[in-house]
């Protein structure tokens, strides 16, 4: 069911027609001054056939078409350092780094990744690593960035098909996930080696040998990948421990897509493709062709999200439903679901609710009597006690598929809200984001027992991921670019605080 994004305010007033070089000029001179540059990370824009990536200390240009081709810079790199496996342990992961010591893996593909699309903004600001915003609605932990820790998603890959051999040395990144899934379900490509024409995702063949006959999606929430890995390793999470001791984790992870937020890397999860070809470029932009606010992740619109994607985009569970007719398929409290047997947000658009999701509140139950809650924080929290339910009733729905063996999946995806919640309240490494990974252990725990129970352990591929990571903010760390560009007399709109809109 429901996402636990917010859906940010926007500023300022739409924007008609595309900005002049002037006014971009004059927003930049702003945007990059050294007064910012404690909250401005960097900023990035298409211009021509090149992307340009600027902050107080240099900038960077490259190939549009060819994002490895590097056609300048001047002074220092923003985006210099890229090694997908920097910072990929609690040890190493550092505290609020400024841009000189933060790493960006893959950064050049992502950007010109997202400008691919027309209503992609005329500005990408980035938040430093430390930003702390809660007057705009930021917490203490934080996603959405271009750097390491906020992109980097975990992902493990157990069960059928896969060799036990644990924490490898390598990264993948989020568009993958769908690829991996299809892959491990025997699912062939085309000639061109894709699932669909838009598809960028690789199938992580060399780790999956296809032929599972169920294949199994989870996906936890906004979770820290590096602080997984460790309460499984000191065995906290006993149940993503059993995946792991019957498969391997990538130590630098899956990397998301930018923005690094929830819905843009659920759909690049499930089409296998970045936002720039899926078309959620955000949980909210502006489309400046049809001069709309598009808003895809709020309570009231998740069980609409598939309108937005782009026509010629496949789900998993469209590529299942063509290439195998009939396959079951089931896409558990997610909101890309186009194309599956059964769905969470199905039911919720049978009912006709004009608000979806949101009426649904009343119907949940209770959380204070889930025996695989943390009652203190839920008693503590309400949104905890909320994102509980949510996930309790996932949990039913995964055992009630599970039940018959005429009802078990071919493919199934299951997604687990609390865990964001969680991260945002307390920031990664504390204890209301452990306490709400390891509520979806023990709710792990018992699918896999169902597994083993009915006998399908030995033919079900399982992938664990995120959508994004999750980092620290500094409280000290504080500011508004937008007061900024205000005070400057430049007429601007701010969607979901960070992709400006000029004019
Ligand atoms: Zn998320």
């Amino acid at each position: 069911m429901p996402l636990p994004d917010r859906v940010l305010e926007a500023t300022g007033k739409p924007a008609g027609l595309a900005p002049s070089q002037e006014l971009r000029e004059r927003a930049l001179a702003v945007l990059v001054a050294r007064d910012l540059a404690h909250i401005v990370d960097l900023v990035a824009y298409a211009d021509g056939d090149v992307i340009e990536v600027t902050n107080a200390d240099g900038s960077t240009a490259f190939d549009r078409s060819a994002p490895h081709v590097v056609r300048r810079v001047t002074g220092r790199d923003p985006i210099a350092r890229q090694d997908p496996l920097d910072f990929a342990s609690l040890a190493d992961e550092p505290r609020a780094p400024t841009n000189a010591r933060n790493s960006y893996p893959f950064a050049r593909e992502r950007l010109a990744g997202l400008f691919e699309h027309p209503a992609a903004p005329d500005l990408v600001v980035v938040h430093t690593a430390g930003h702390y915003w809660p007057e705009r609605g930021g917490h203490l932990g934080e996603h959405g960035s271009l750097d390491v820790v906020q992109s980097r998603a975990p992902l493990v890959l157990s069960g059928a098909g896969v060799t036990a051999r644990g924490l490898l040395d390598r990264a993948a990144r989020i568009p993958d996930v769908g690829a991996t899934l299809l892959h491990a379900a025997g699912i062939d490509t085309n000639d061109d080696g894709v699932h669909h024409a838009r598809q960028t995702g690789v199938a992580l063949g060399d780790l999956v040998t296809p032929g599972a006959k169920h294949v199994v999606g989870l996906l936890w929430d906004g979770c820290n990948s590096n602080d997984l890995y460790a309460l499984a390793a000191s065995g906290e999470l006993p149940a993503v421990a059993r995946l792991l001791a019957r498969g391997c984790a990538l130590r630098g992870g899956a990397v998301a897509e930018f923005p690094s937020v929830t819905l843009v890397n659920h759909t690049s999860a499930l089409t296998g493709c970045g936002p720039g070809r899926h078309g959620i470029l955000n949980n909210a932009f502006y489309d400046r062709r049809s001069a709309e606010r598009v808003v895809p992740n709020d309570s009231s619109t998740w069980h609409r999200a598939c309108e937005w994607l782009e026509p010629d985009v496949e789900t998993v569970f469209e590529t299942m439903a063509r290439s195998r007719p009939g396959a079951m398929t089931a896409c558990v409290n997610e909101p890309v679901d186009r194309g599956a047997t059964y769905s969470t947000f199905g039911l919720v658009r049978d009912r006709g609710h004009s608000d979806g999701a949101r009426s649904l509140g009343s119907e949940l139950p209770d959380p204070t009597a889930d025996p695989h809650a943390s009652a203190d924080q839920v008693a503590a929290d309400p949104g905890y006690a909320w994102g509980t339910s949510v996930d309790a009733t996932g949990l039913a729905q995964v055992l009630g598929l599970w039940a018959d063996a005429a009802t078990r999946p071919a493919l199934m995806w299951w997604n687990t809200t609390l865990t964001d919640t969680a991260h945002h309240a307390g920031g990664p490494h504390s204890e209301v984001a452990r306490a709400s990974m390891r509520d979806a252990d023990r709710r792990l725990g018992v699918f896999l027992d169902v597994l083993d129970g009915t006998g399908t352990t030995q033919d079900t591929f399982v992938l664990l991921t995120s959508d994004h990571g999750s980092e620290a903010a500094d409280p000290t760390c504080l500011g508004d670019w937008d007061a900024a560009l205000t005070a400057a007399g430049i007429p601007f709109r701010d969607e979901a605080y960070g992709f400006i809109y000029l004019g």
